[in-house]
C-alpha cells in the first residue's frame, strides 16, 4: 500500500516538473520517460520506454550516457548541449548504481531563450567599441569583449578563466608580492577609475573604470570593467599644450624688445621726454606688461598642464614674503584707495615651499584682493600655525563671491559674470595656476566669502622638516656693483637690452652673440659674471654652459641664464647660479647680478654654524667692518652657499648636523674651482684625530671663545695675503 503511494506521488511529481526527466536501466534501455521529456525530445513516452538512448538521434547524449553508466563520471553532472530541430536543449547526465548494476539519469531543459539572450548580449558586448572585462566574484576573469582584447593585447584574451588582480590585467602590477592592496578581498567591492598608459604595437592611453556587479540584494557578484581609448584625445591635449608654449614663446621674444626699451625711455636713458611722449608710452608700458602677464599665466598653465613646472622647495621665511608682497602692492593699493595691513604669528616656523612661486601665489591673491575692493578699506595679509601647516591668508573688504561661484572659482578661466569683474578685466587663470602651485607643494587653498561682504582667500603650506637645505642670500655693505659682466645672445637687439639695463648700475659690458665669442671673451677678459641665453645658432646653450664649468679658467664665473626656454632645472644642474625667464624684469636682474658679484670693495665671507647666535654675532661685527656675509647653519647649507656665489673666505664650525665641517673641508678642497678658498676652522673642541690630515687643509684654527676682534683681524690677515 505504501509503496503503491510511493509510486503515486513519483509519478505526479515527475509529470509536472519542469524539466525532462529520463532513466536509462542497466541494459541501456529508458526506464522511465516524463512528460516534459516527451515534449522536449518529440518523442512519445509509449515509443521511448524500453528504447536504446541512441534512438532519440543525440550522439553526442548517447555518447555521455555511456560514458555515465560505465562510471567515468561517478557522482558528477555531465552537461550536454543539444540541438533539437532549432531549439537548445541543455542536459545534465548523471550515473549511478541502481540494484548492482550501472544506471543514469538525464536531466533536460530548453535553454533557446536564455541562449539567445546570451548571445544577444555577447552580440551587443563584442559590437561595443569600449573594451569590458566581467570579472567573477573569485576575481577569475569570466569575460574579455574583443575590443578589451585589441586594447590590452594577447594578455587579456589568456587571462580569460584566470585569477587575477586589475593590475594583472591591465600590465601595471607593480607590487612585490609583498602586501598587495590589489590582492585584497574587498577590491571587487571597489570602484575605482584611474588612466594607464599599456604598451603594444602603439602606445595607448586608456580610461579605465572598475565597478562592483551587485545582484537584487547588493551583494557583490562580480566586477565589470571598462576601458576607453583616450590616445587622441592625449594626443591633440599635448600638441595644444605645445602649441599654446611655443607661440607664447615666440611672442615672449619681440616683447622683451618692446618692454625693455620703453621701460629705458621712461628711465630717461634715451634723453629726456615730455609729458604727453611720457604719457604715451606709460600706456605702451601698461600694456605691454598686461602682455606679459598674460603671456606668464598661459606658459604657467601649459608648462602645468604637461608636467614641466620646476619646483626649488627649501625652507621659507613667511614673514619675509608677506611683507614683501605688502610692500610690492602698498603703491597700487593707496592708488586704488585701499590700505594694506599685515599680521604674521609671532615664532612661526619656517615653510616648505619655492620661493618665487609662492610670492607668485601671494602677489595673485593680494592683487585680486585690491581689484575687487572698489570701495576701499584695508586688505589684511596674515600668517600663522595650524598643526603641521603654516597657513597664508588674505582678506579683503571687497565685493565678495556667492556660495555657487566659490565652487568653480580654481577652475581655468573661471570668472564670475559681473558687470564689475567684466570691467575690471582678467583671465580667469590665476587662481588655478594658485591651486596647483599650491597642491604641488603638498598645501591646500580655499575662499570663504559672502557677497557684499568680502573675502577671505587662505592657503597652506607645510612646515619645512628641519633638516631641509636653505640657499643661503648674501648681506651686508653691498659697495657699489662694478666690474665686467659678459652679455651672450643671440639676438642683438636684447643683448643691447641687458648691456643698457648692466650699464646704466655701473657694470662694464661686453657682449657676444655666439658660442665661440662667448667662450673666448669669458677665457681671455675674465668677466665677474657671464648672462647666457640658451638659443644660440653655433651651439646649444646648454651645452656652452657646461664647456663655461668645466674649463678651468671660466668654472668659476657666476652664469646667469635668461631664456624663453623654460629649462630652470637642467640650467641649475649644469651650474648655473641663477636661472631668470624672459621678458627680463630689470629689478630682478640687476638684485641677481648685484648678489652674485657683490660690491668689487666688500669680500664675501661665509659663517657656518649650527650655533645661530655665534653666526649672527660673528656676521654682526665682519659687516661692521665692511665685508659681505653669508649664512649657514650646517654643512649642506654652506656648500649650496658656496655653490651660488663663491666666498673669498668661509669660517667653520666643525661639530655641525646634517653634514658636519670636515665633510665641507674635503668638499671644498676637492673641487677646482673652490680649492683656494681660504677656510678658518672655530672650534671649541679638540680635534678628532683621525681627521688632522683634513684640518691640516683649513689655512687657520681658531679656539672658541675668541674675541670678535681676533677674528677680524685673522680675516683680514688672511684675505690680505690671499689679495
Ligand atoms: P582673474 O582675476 O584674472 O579674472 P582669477 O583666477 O585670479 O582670474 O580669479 C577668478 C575669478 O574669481 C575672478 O574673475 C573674480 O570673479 C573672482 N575673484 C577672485 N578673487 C576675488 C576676490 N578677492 N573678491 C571677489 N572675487 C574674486
Amino acid at each position: 500500500m505504501v509503496e503503491r503511494r510511493r509510486a503515486i506521488h513519483v509519478r505526479t511529481l515527475m509529470a509536472n516538473a519542469d524539466e525532462g526527466l529520463a532513466v536509462v536501466g542497466a541494459d541501456g534501455k529508458f526506464r522511465l520517460f516524463n512528460e516534459t521529456a516527451e515534449r522536449l525530445f518529440g518523442v512519445s513516452r509509449g515509443r521511448a520506454l524500453g528504447q536504446a538512448v541512441s534512438k532519440l538521434g543525440h550522439e553526442e547524449l548517447t555518447a555521455a550516457v555511456a560514458r555515465a553508466r560505465a562510471g567515468d563520471h561517478e557522482g558528477e553532472h555531465v552537461p550536454v548541449m543539444l540541438d533539437a530541430g532549432g531549439r537548445v536543449l541543455s542536459c545534465k547526465v548523471l550515473g549511478f548504481t541502481h540494484e548492482g548494476a550501472p544506471a543514469c539519469a538525464i536531466v533536460v531543459r530548453d535553454d533557446t531563450e536564455l541562449t539567445e539572450c546570451q548571445e544577444r548580449a555577447e552580440a551587443i558586448l563584442d559590437g561595443a567599441s569600449d573594451g569590458i572585462v566581467v570579472f567573477a566574484p573569485d576575481s577569475r576573469v569570466a569575460y574579455a569583449n574583443p575590443a578589451a582584447v585589441e586594447m590590452l593585447g594577447s594578455r587579456a584574451s589568456s587571462l580569460v578563466g584566470r585569477q587575477v588582480s586589475l593590475d594583472e590585467l591591465l600590465g601595471t602590477h607593480a607590487c612585490d608580492g609583498e602586501e598587495c592592496a590589489c590582492d585584497l578581498p574587498d577590491a571587487m567591492a571597489r570602484s575605482e577609475s584611474r588612466e594607464v598608459i599599456v604598451d603594444g604595437e602603439e602606445q595607448r592611453v586608456l580610461a579605465v573604470r572598475a565597478n562592483p556587479v551587485r545582484d537584487r540584494e547588493g551583494g557583490v557578484i562580480g566586477r565589470v570593467v571598462s576601458l576607453h581609448d583616450i590616445t587622441a584625445e592625449r594626443r591633440v591635449a599635448l600638441m595644444k599644450n605645445e602649441f599654446v608654449s611655443t607661440v607664447s614663446h615666440e611672442l615672449r621674444t619681440p616683447l622683451t624688445s618692446i618692454k625693455g626699451y620703453v621701460d629705458l625711455i621712461l628711465d630717461g636713458e634715451a634723453g629726456d621726454i615730455n609729458d604727453i611722449q611720457r604719457e604715451f608710452l606709460s600706456i605702451v608700458q601698461e600694456n605691454s606688461d598686461r602682455l606679459v602677464s598674460l603671456i606668464n599665466d598661459l606658459l604657467d598653465i601649459s608648462r602645468i598642464e604637461s608636467g614641466r613646472i620646476h619646483l626649488r622647495v627649501e625652507p621659507l621665511d613667511v614673514a619675509d614674503i608677506v611683507e614683501g608682497a605688502a610692500e610690492t602692492f602698498r603703491a597700487v593699493a593707496e592708488h586704488a584707495g585701499v590700505s594694506i595691513s599685515t599680521k604674521v604669528a609671532r615664532g612661526l616656523p619656517r615653510a616648505a615651499g619655492d620661493r618665487d612661486r609662492i610670492g607668485q601665489v601671494l602677489l595673485n591673491l593680494t592683487s585680486n584682493a585690491i581689484k575687487y575692493s572698489p570701495g576701499g578699506g584695508t586688505v589684511t595679509i596674515s600668517a600663522r600655525r595650524r598643526g603641521g601647516f603654516v597657513e597664508i591668508a588674505v582678506a579683503d573688504p571687497g565685493i565678495g563671491i556667492s556660495r555657487e561661484d566659490q565652487t568653480r572659482l580654481f577652475e581655468k578661466f573661471y570668472r564670475v559674470d559681473s558687470s564689475l569683474t567684466r570691467e575690471i578685466g582678467g583671465t580667469g587663470l590665476g587662481l588655478s595656476i594658485c591651486k596647483t602651485i599650491v597642491e604641488l607643494l603638498g598645501g591646500g587653498i580655499w575662499a570663504r566669502s559672502a557677497p557684499g561682504k568680502g573675502s577671505t582667500f587662505t592657503f597652506s603650506l607645510p612646515v619645512a622638516p628641519p633638516e631641509m637645505v636653505r640657499t643661503p642670500g648674501v648681506e651686508g655693505p653691498l659697495a657699489t656693483p662694478g666690474g665686467t659682466v659678459l652679455v651672450v645672445d643671440h639676438d642683438p637687439d636684447i643683448a643691447g637690452l641687458v648691456a643698457t639695463f648692466l650699464r646704466k648700475k655701473g657694470y662694464e659690458v661686453i657682449t657676444a652673440h655666439s658660442a665661440a665669442e662667448a667662450l673666448s671673451l669669458a677665457a681671455s677678459q675674465q668677466p665677474r659674471l657671464i648672462t647666457l641665453d640658451v638659443l644660440l645658432d653655433d651651439m646649444d646653450g646648454f651645452d656652452l654652459l657646461q664647456h663655461l664649468k668645466d674649463d678651468p679658467r671660466t668654472a668659476g664665473i657666476p652664469i646667469v641664464v635668461l631664456s624663453i626656454v623654460c629649462d630652470e632645472g637642467r640650467s641649475l644642474r649644469l651650474g648655473a647660479a641663477e636661472y631668470l625667464e624672459k621678458p627680463i624684469d630689470q629689478e630682478r636682474l640687476l638684485g641677481i647680478v648685484g648678489d652674485l658679484v657683490g660690491g668689487v670693495a666688500s669680500p664675501l665671507v661665509l659663517v657656518v654654524d649650527d650655533d645661530r647666535a655665534i653666526v649672527d654675532a660673528l656676521c654682526r661685527t665682519l659687516k661692521s667692518r665692511g665685508f659681505a656675509t653669508a649664512r649657514a647653519y650646517d654643512g649642506r647649507e654652506a656648500m649650496a652657499a658656496i655653490g651660488r656665489r663663491r666666498p673669498d673666505l668661509v669660517l667653520l664650525d666643525l661639530r655641525m648636523p646634517v653634514m658636519d665641517g670636515y665633510q665641507v673641508i674635503q668638499e671644498v678642497k676637492s673641487r677646482e674651482a673652490t680649492m683656494d678658498i681660504p677656510i678658518v676652522i672655530m672650534t671649541g673642541h679638540r680635534i678628532d684625530r683621525d681627521k688632522t690630515d683634513i684640518v691640516s687643509l683649513a689655512a687657520e684654527h681658531l679656539s672658541k671663545p675668541f674675541s670678535p676682534e681676533q677674528l677680524v683681524e685673522r680675516v683680514e690677515a688672511l684675505l690680505d695675503r690671499e689679495g
